[in-house]
């Protein structure tokens, strides 16, 4: 489960996320849709410190992961995070990249943490790709290599960017594949993407976000069928 309370984040004096409340319980899967700069990827990155809010709460089942504790470092582990362009390290293979946070962070002996990765490599269906180097894959066989590594840390919470918005249109169905059958899985997934038959097949909730608030949150079929603010018809109207 996720909770943010009264979440406020600036850059500079640029008012980012305004007061952020949102409650997301265990297993739910949320897509976050909006216009570009709405804060969709701050909002993210809120929920695993890559960015710091200035006031507020981000409870991870329960504990507050703005608070510098030993709880607050188990709770942020239980979050994964899957992004727009990947950010494989390109001096690895495939395999390296998938069992250095279980070798550095989990301390998993290395043939367990190597059996494991190739475990989720063969479920993402690129086990074949594992002594490569992200380079001599194609961007959507790196995306799904990048989806395994963060399947390698057990995340209870998958957090993903607009994971197939650098990708060639006939690779984003591969990468949606693999996140519609993850989504059955019991983790909590929060999916910024603008990929709304995804949105329709596995979102138990859509949030809208315009200039740095949720402005909508709903169940897919009355987001796309009624939206209630202008903002989202408009932005709807637009992508159909
Ligand atoms: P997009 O759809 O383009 O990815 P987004 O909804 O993810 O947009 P954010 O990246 O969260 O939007 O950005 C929200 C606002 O904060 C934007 O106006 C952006 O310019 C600003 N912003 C984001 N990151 C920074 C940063 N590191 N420094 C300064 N401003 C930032
Ligand atoms: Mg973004």
């Amino acid at each position: 489960a996720i909770r943010l309370v009264g979440l406020n984040k600036y850059y500079g004096q640029y008012h980012a996320l305004r007061n952020v409340d949102l409650a997301i319980s265990r297993g739910q899967r949320i897509v976050l849709c909006g216009p570009s700069g709405s804060g969709k990827s701050t909002l993210t990155r809120c929920m695993n410190l890559l960015e710091r809010p200035e006031s507020g709460k981000v409870e991870i089942e329960g504990v507050n992961i703005l608070e510098r504790s030993a709880a607050a470092a188990a709770a942020l582990r239980r979050v994964g995070m899957v992004f727009q362009q990947f950010n494989l390290f390109p001096h690895k293979t495939i395999l390296q990249n998938c069992v250095l946070a279980p070798l550095l962070v989990a301390r998993q002996p290395t043939a367990i943490a190597e059996e494991r990765a190739l475990h989720f490599l063969d479920k993402v269906r690129i086990a074949d790709q594992a002594h490569k180097y992200p380079s001599q894959l194609s961007g959507g066989q790196q995306q799904r290599a990048a989806i395994a590594r963060a399947l390698t840390m057990d995340p209870e919470i998958l957090l993903f960017d607009e994971p197939t918005s650098a990708l060639d249109p006939e690779m984003i169905k591969e990468v949606l594949d693999v996140m519609v059958a993850l989504a059955d899985e019991g983790r909590t997934m929060v999916c910024v993407t603008h990929e709304m038959g995804f949105a329709r097949q596995v979102a138990d909730r859509v949030l809208f976000m315009d200039e740095g608030s949720i402005v909508e949150d709903r169940d897919p079929q009355s987001f796309f069928e009624a939206p209630t603010t202008e903002r989202a018809r408009q932005f709807l109207s637009q992508l159909l």
